[in-house]
């Protein structure tokens, strides 16, 4: 079962895409962990990921495509994979479903963990940081015993500037703006499944395994 995770920042698309890896058995490759593991393994590919990276360049899309292909060619990827954070754009999917068919392969399902972005800034807005040891908190969902006292050290709990309303709504406009063609790429191609992702982990979770089966 070869598997793609949509889904704005904050969605929650990494946990369920841990989920699916942990029932089904299947890797959960994020691209981040790919360019890591390159770069400590020192691979051709590693090598040249680190050339743009050392000055502060995007990794083009024929090299992020070539890092994901060479990692889904891995034994542990015969039974399917779950990749999370790629493809990013259209370019980059395009040229994934192309190096896939050339080894005879495609991807079985694109999962959209659908949050407006109203609910995910609520989220992010609710987050606290310690600004003394860095715990984090959040007021519903991980809150403290005393309000904005750290539980570890006693330290001041604060809103970070990364969770504030105008930094993730910029962030979710550039996601809209680059990522959101993927949904109709994905659609026209006939394995867009959407699920709501406002209701609990868990639930949403019910609803992927519903299609991709037990
Ligand atoms: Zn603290």
């Amino acid at each position: 079962m070869k598997i793609i995770m949509l889904g704005a920042p904050g969605a929650g698309k990494g946990t369920q895409a841990k989920k699916i890896a942990a029932k089904y058995g299947i890797p959960h490759i994020s691209t981040g962990d790919i360019f890591r593991a390159n770069i400590k393994n020192g691979t051709e590919l590693g090598k040249k990921a680190k050339t743009y990276m050392d000055q502060g360049l995007l990794v083009p899309d024929e090299l992020v495509v070539d890092l994901v292909v060479d990692r889904v060619n891995q034994d542990d990827c015969k039974n399917g994979y779950v990749l999370d954070g790629f493809p990013r754009t259209i370019p980059q999917a395009e040229a994934l479903t192309e190096a896939l068919e050339k080894m005879g392969q495609k991807v079985d399902f694109a999962i959209d963990v659908n949050v407006p972005d109203e609910n995910i800034v609520k989220r992010m807005g609710g987050r606290r940081a310690c600004v003394t040891c860095g715990a984090t908190y959040h007021m519903v969902y991980a809150p403290t015993k005393k309000e904005g006292i750290c539980d570890t050290c006693g330290g001041e709990l604060i809103l970070r500037d990364d969770d504030k309303p105008e930094t993730v709504q910029k962030r979710l406009n550039v996601y809209h703006d680059q990522t959101q063609p993927l949904i109709d790429y994905y659609t026209s191609q006939g394995i867009l499944r959407t699920v709501d992702g406002t209701v609990d982990i868990d639930d949403v979770f019910r609803a992927i395994t519903e299609f991709l089966g037990a």
